[in-house]
């Protein structure tokens, strides 16, 4: 941490030194302006120029912490700003003041550049300790160890796992566990409590643990449902407690409660400022709280940025050359894609009715410069997390939390555009549950989403990371197997059906199991959405046909 502490301390402080370096060109520039404005005092363009350069040195140099530099600034950006509300109403007493204040900010500039900036200001980097990310690795750690001394119940519930894409490993005997876990670590044990000869499962998992530092998560299994025995696996350490016989997916879930740690993505925050030293610094303030970022400095490049960056949020300075943020937030908001997108202003803009006139084009919020880091980070996450649950719950089905028709459609398009980029081929699978009513009417709805969420767990977890898999409607699934070709995706599909059908649900005393047909067909044999869909679903009806629970692959 302080390693870090101390790149970002000194990548400031180059800002700082950059900024500084950069006034000298700038200050002549400002100077023509104010020489031109005196032979006429109505070119509205160059007043305003003078006007925003004059915020921008307000803003960027309170927050890099030169106050006096930001004070100068700030009187001058008053004077002009009377210019452009009367130009005719100045005199002569008014640009002297104005050239003393452009003279005031040299001087201060120099003086800043000659005591080096960045080591007299080194107190004065922001300090702030963000809650560092847990970094271990989401190894998809799928090792699970099971030990029951019925080598019947550990082989069942071994394959019901396997079936969700663990890999189990058994034994029988607790001392078979102990040398394994000293060897290799899973990532969860599930343990049965009473074993021949009064050993009991729950101290042997105490002992194995005595002599670990890292704890493995584990979750007990017994034919016993009373409290002594659920006490006793509370005090092993046990995170979970089941009564046999153990429903599967009931155990599924728990499992990967206990063991998926799903690295949060980080959140993605575009930058809208025309002043590359504080896009820049405000840049790093977010990336050390593990944000992406992205700076744009010409507001007329914002939609081209949008659509390849994909922000969770847009921070918007207020003042910018040719469009100014109100209008560029407005001109964001009208674009349907981003009607949603967070907007945040970023200004040192403090005047109340100036910043309520822009909050009404629909920004969510206006942070004044300088901001403090924590502060900054605070106002962004807050957003950007709101924006996250709000598009995952527009996304995802509720049940089955696959992504939902309309999502999956515009993936799947996207992904069709993708391969037909890339040269590459692609296949769409549907799958639909086997006489599903039948389910239903039997056992009841509630035992019927059992079934469709057990499939969901199937297809997500099998599957790999590029595919896409969505539930399409009722009963039926859409995945998206992406740079595969028919003959090897309807293989993975088939095998994730021969993995379905051999879970078994419970419903009361009942045991049943249930299977899928799915219908295959790839891209670019079939050209274009319209026709991988079409055949997809020929492929699907033909599997139905042709007797159930098996897949067909569209070859025409
Ligand atoms: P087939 O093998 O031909 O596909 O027969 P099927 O019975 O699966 O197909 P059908 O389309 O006749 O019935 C589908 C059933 O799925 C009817 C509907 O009530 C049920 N269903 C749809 N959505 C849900 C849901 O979210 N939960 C439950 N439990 N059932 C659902
Ligand atoms: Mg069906
Ligand atoms: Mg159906």
């Amino acid at each position: 941490m302080n390693e870090q502490r101390h790149s970002l301390s000194s990548k400031i402080a180059r800002l700082r030194d950059q900024f500084i370096e950069q006034m000298p060109g700038r200050m002549e520039e400002a100077l023509h302006h104010l020489a031109m404005l005196r032979v006429d005092p109505n070119q509205r363009a160059t007043a305003a120029n003078l006007h925003r350069f004059l915020h921008s040195i307000k803003g960027t140099g309170n927050s890099f912490g030169f106050e006096e530099l930001g004070s100068i600034a700030a009187s001058g950006e008053h004077l002009v700003a009377r210019l452009l509300e009367m130009p005719l109403n100045v005199s002569a007493p008014f640009w002297d003041e104005l050239a003393e204040v452009l003279a005031r900010i040299v001087l201060n500039t120099e003086t800043l550049r000659q005591q080096g900036a960045s080591s007299s200001q080194e107190h004065d980097v922001p300090r702030f300790e963000m809650a560092p990310i847990d970094d271990s690795e989401g190894d998809g750690g799928r090792r699970i160890y099971i030990c029951d001394d019925d080598p019947l119940q550990v082989e069942q519930l071994a394959t019901q796992l396997q079936c969700f894409g663990y890999h189990p490993v058994t034994f029988t005997d607790p001392a078979e566990l102990r040398t394994a876990m000293m060897s290799k670590r899973p990532s969860l044990v599930i343990m049965d409590i009473f074993f021949p000869n009064n050993v009991s499962g729950t101290d042997v998992l105490a002992a194995i643990e005595r002599e670990k530092d890292q704890p493995v998560p584990a979750i007990f299994i017994s034919a016993r449902d009373d409290f002594e025995a659920r006490l006793n696996a509370v005090k092993a350490g046990g995170e979970a407690y089941f009564h046999k016989p153990v429903n599967a997916l009931d155990m599924v879930t728990t499992i990967d409660e206990l063991t998926v740690q799903k690295k949060p993505e980080p959140y993605r925050v575009l930058i809208v400022d025309d002043e590359p030293v504080i896009a820049a610094y405000h840049s790093l303030i977010l990336q050390e709280a593990h944000m992406v970022t992205f700076q744009v400095h010409k507001p007329e490049r914002v939609l081209e940025v949008l659509h390849l960056f994909r922000p969770d949020l847009v921070l918007m300075d207020m003042y910018m050359p040719g469009c100014n943020g109100r209008d560029l937030a407005k001109l964001v908001r009208q674009v349907p894609d981003y009607f949603g997108l967070p907007i945040v202003f970023l200004s040192s803009e403090t005047d109340k009715r100036k910043q309520f006139s822009a909050m009404r084009v629909g920004a969510e919020g206006f942070l004044t410069k300088p901001i403090h880091p924590e502060d900054l980070v605070a106002a962004v996450a807050i957003r950007a997390e709101r924006m996250r649950a709000l598009r995952m719950l527009m996304a995802r089905d509720s049940l089955t939390g696959l992504f939902n028709h309309s999502t999956t459609t515009q993936m799947l398009e996207n992904a069709i555009a993708n391969a037909g980029r890339q040269n590459e081929s692609l296949c769409f699978a549907m799958i639909d549950v086997d006489r599903f009513k039948a389910v239903n009417d039997t056992h009841g709805h509630p035992v019927g989403d059992q079934v469709l969420l057990a499939l969901a767990r199937v297809l997500q977890q099998r599957l790999r990371n590029s595919d896409i898999v969505g539930r399409y409607g009722g009963e039926e699934f859409a995945v998206i197997l992406q740079g595969i070709k028919l003959g090897a995706a309807a293989q993975i599909i088939d095998q994730l059906r021969e993995d379905f059908a051999k879970i078994r649900f419970n419903a009361g005393e009942v045991e049943f199991s249930c299977s899928f047909s799915g219908g295959v067909a790839a891209f670019p044999q079939c050209k274009d959405m319209k026709f991988l869909r079409e055949a997809a679903d020929s492929a699907l009806y033909k599997a139905k046909e042709e007797g159930r629970n098996r897949v067909v692959a569209n070859n025409e």
